[in-house]
């Protein structure tokens, strides 16, 4: 199929190519150098994170969070069901147990109730979960405040997904900063991109020099090459840190954008009945990576209306599948309910670029409205 308006596709600001001319003049074209080093400054600058560390995508950043953790073999992470396939997967890289928490229906994010079940069952057999993996999907913030409490309570670490959420806020704070680690990605689809990259963020310095350690190789701090751990090749490249710089000077406005797009969505289609949108509580802001909605009764699905506006050549998407409904995951524990399985039933993402132009956005709230109608 081809688009001519796709779902979120990246968008250069131009300062960029400073910052990748110096790359060149200077030579680094190399997974080290002063790009890398500026960048993660900048993410510190912009997140208020104490510390950074720019590696080669936001999955490396959530095998690396679980590494530095001590999460192992036979252990148990408990991790939000309903996201992309990369939140879980690093829990088996580590050779650990993923066990799937649903959703609240506000936030779409892990539910709170559910997760304490789990956490209580697991004490109550004489194994106490590893790490929690909370998403802030679509960049609208989990229930922190009452995730974090439970963290703390049964003293469990907190990682936070918050790939799409850069930008997002929880009680003024950045995603990301919240929890023990957070994890940023720069996928070429994301708010914004360093064509494919990912940082991990923590306050704690410990963790980082771990897993800057384990993104080089383990490589131990002698003259010669001794190793007396298994490492990975995870750091960021200084040419995609360039692209980084020149993204992250306009990340106010790519939020502002973003933030535009679903107040249009929201004034021209909540007049219709079946139709409602992702929401959060008042204490929070979503970034609004992907604007997506509920469709629901009047016998039309979301895949019906996907269909329409892909016959004029626009993308959308269906909401993420949860993990636990996934072939690969299927047999694995899992607590709660069946919100999320709805919400991939009944959700569906509109495009959401930052470079959407008001025509577009008009056009494809007239399609869906269209679509309804019929
Ligand atoms: C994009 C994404 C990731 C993975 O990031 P990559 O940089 O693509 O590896 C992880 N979790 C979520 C929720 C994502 O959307």
């Amino acid at each position: 199929m081809h688009y001519k308006i796709h779902l979120s596709p990246p968008h250069m600001s131009g300062r960029e190519l400073k910052y990748i001319q110096e790359a060149f003049e200077s030579n680094w074209i190399a997974p080290v150098g002063p790009n890398i080093d500026a960048f993660e400054v900048e993410l510190c600058q912009y997140t208020g994170s104490r510390y950074a560390l720019a590696l080669s995508s936001g999955t490396a950043a959530i095998h690396l969070a679980l590494l530095t953790l001590g999460v192992g073999k036979g252990d148990i992470v408990l991790c939000q069901s309903l996201t992309f396939v990369a939140t879980a997967n690093p829990i088996m890289y580590v050779g650990a147990t993923p066990v799937f928490i649903d959703s609240e229906p506000i936030t779409w994010n892990m539910c709170p109730n559910a997760l304490e079940d789990a956490i209580v069952h697991y004490l109550s057999i004489g194994k106490k979960p590893k790490a929690v993996i909370v998403v802030h999907l679509y960049g609208m913030p989990a229930m922190l405040d009452e995730i974090l409490y439970l963290c703390r309570k049964y003293e469990i670490p907190l990682i936070e997904d918050a790939a799409e959420a850069l930008g997002s806020e929880y009680q003024g704070r950045k995603a990301g900063t919240i929890g023990d680690i957070g994890v940023l990605s720069f996928n070429g689809n994301k708010i914004i991109t360093t064509s494919g990259g990912g940082a991990m963020l923590s306050d704690n310095a410990k963790y980082i020099e771990k897993a800057r350690f384990l993104a080089t190789q383990a490589r131990e701090p002698v003259t010669h090459y001794e190793h007396a751990e298994i490492g990975y090749n995870y750091r960021m490249s200084n040419v995609c840190a360039g692209i980084g710089r020149g993204q992250l000077e306009v990340i106010a406005e790519r939020v502002a954008r973003r933030r535009g797009n679903f107040q249009f969505y929201q004034t021209s289609l909540s007049g219709m009945s079946g139709i409602s949108f992702q929401d959060g509580f008042t204490d929070m802001l979503s970034n609004r990576w992907l604007t997506t909605v509920i469709i629901e009764g009047r016998g039309i699905g979301p895949f019906y209306i996907q269909n329409v506006l892909a016959e004029h050549a626009i993308e959308s998407r269906s909401v993420w599948k949860p993990m636990h409904c996934q072939a690969i995951y299927k047999t694995l524990p899992r607590f709660g309910g069946s919100v999320s399985e709805r919400l991939f039933d009944r959700g569906l993402c509109l495009p959401s670029g930052s470079n959407l132009s008001d025509d577009d956005k008009k056009l494809i709230a007239r399609i869906t409205c269209d679509g309804f109608e019929t």
